[in-house]
């Protein structure tokens, strides 16, 4: 059997209908740069989320390069994250000479430690940038604390976080990015809410910000042809807001077999002592967006799943700290030894809505068998 570890033709076989309407509609009309889809689609997603303003974007890592700039993550300041990320987490900071201060992650959960980031605070600190990684956000309670005290902004790396909640299961709960200063996602397709091409959205509840992020996408112009600042080109496209509101109005659903999956697959592989399953800690709605496990010799499953055609991924295979774009940062091998380790047993197995329990069960006693002949 082979088993995709992501595919979006089964959504589109499911929805054809609707997604062809969607698409036809737009090009009808050819309304490409910021048509009045877009604008309900971020209300859509302002509804959804809580936040009071949405602004669609080229990407999520356009989301973060703006977010940032406007914070002022830049010029010489320090801005604490996690080094176990995607580039665009930290890349966002040193695209306008700002620089990234790793904090070691919590074994656990793959996130910062909240508790080593009071440490890394000094007078040339502006912000802190968590990131909610995977399945999990990071104790928010303790980073807006740490946040308020230090008069730090925060940034929320929430590209792979729609519909994660904090404090998820209570009435008080907060939608992931609409914590912080800014929050952002991104619509790659891949994600929880994923388009057919590249998409982002920055989130916030702060008035003059939500200008400002409006006037950054269009050049920095307040109105067309008046310069105000720098800003960029990059917008939400007509064409992806369409689709994605087609795919929001299913995003309950989708979450909720994405919760199935992961249920089956921590029943099915509880009992193999050689995999460690995805842990959850603090009160939070996850989303499952990805299925991580720790592996004992994780290479060679990963050469045995690619054998039998079974698709797996590798988030992430070097820490950034690590990476070479990242060197003159002056950081060294065993300055994080939490995340050096987790990149070499870390490894994701399928999980999308459409994926079947037949073909989980297959992913699983495949697992199993490895170890079995090992
Ligand atoms: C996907 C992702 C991004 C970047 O999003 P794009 O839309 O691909 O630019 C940023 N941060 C994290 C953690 C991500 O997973």
């Amino acid at each position: 059997m082979k088993v995709d570890f992501y595919t979006s033709k089964r959504e589109y076989d499911q929805k054809k209908e609707e997604f062809d309407k969607a698409i036809q509609k737009i090009i009808e009309k050819g309304n490409f740069i910021l048509g009045e889809e877009v604008r309900e689609f971020e209300k859509a997603i302002e509804e959804y989320t809580g936040a009071k303003h949405a602004i669609g974007v080229a990407s999520g890592t356009d989301a973060l390069v703006i977010a940032a700039d406007i914070l002022g993550f830049k010029d010489g300041k320090e801005i604490i994250t996690s080094p176990f990320t995607f580039l665009a987490s930290a890349s966002c900071i040193t695209k306008h000479g700002g620089k990234p201060v790793f904090v070691d992650i919590d074994e656990e959960t793959f996130g910062i430690d909240v508790n080593k980031i009071e440490e890394k605070i000094n007078e040339n600190t502006v912000g802190i940038l968590p990131i909610h990684l995977f399945d999990q956000m990071p104790d928010m309670d303790k980073i807006m604390d740490v946040a308020e005290k230090h008069n730090l902004k925060v940034l929320e790396d929430a590209a792979e976080a729609f519909g994660m909640r904090w404090k998820g299961n209570g009435e008080e709960y907060k939608h992931s990015g609409a914590i912080g200063d800014f929050g952002v996602f991104s619509f790659f397709p891949t994600k929880t809410l994923g388009g057919y091409g590249d998409g982002g959205m920055i989130i916030t509840n702060n008035d003059e910000l939500a200008n400002l992020a409006k006037c950054y996408r269009v050049h920095g112009a307040s109105k067309k042809y008046h310069y105000d600042f720098i800003g960029y080109n990059s917008r939400l496209d007509t064409l992806q807001a369409s689709i994605l509101s087609v795919k929001l109005k299913y995003i309950d659903d989708a979450i909720k077999r994405r919760k199935e999956i992961a249920e089956l697959y921590m029943e099915k592989l509880k009992d193999c002592k050689n995999v460690r399953l995805p842990i959850a800690k603090g009160d939070q709605k996850q989303v499952y967006y990805v299925f991580n496990i720790l592996a004992e010799d994780r290479d060679g499953l990963a050469e045995y799943l690619k054998k039998n055609e079974i698709g797996y991924s590798i988030y992430y295979p070097i820490p950034l700290h690590l990476q070479e774009s990242f060197k003159y940062l002056g950081y060294k091998k065993g300055d994080f030894p939490v995340a050096e380790r987790i990149c070499g047993e870390i490894l994701a197995l399928p999980i999308y809505p459409e994926i079947t329990n037949e073909e989980i069960e297959y992913v699983c006693d495949t697992i199993i068998n490895f170890y079995k002949n090992k």
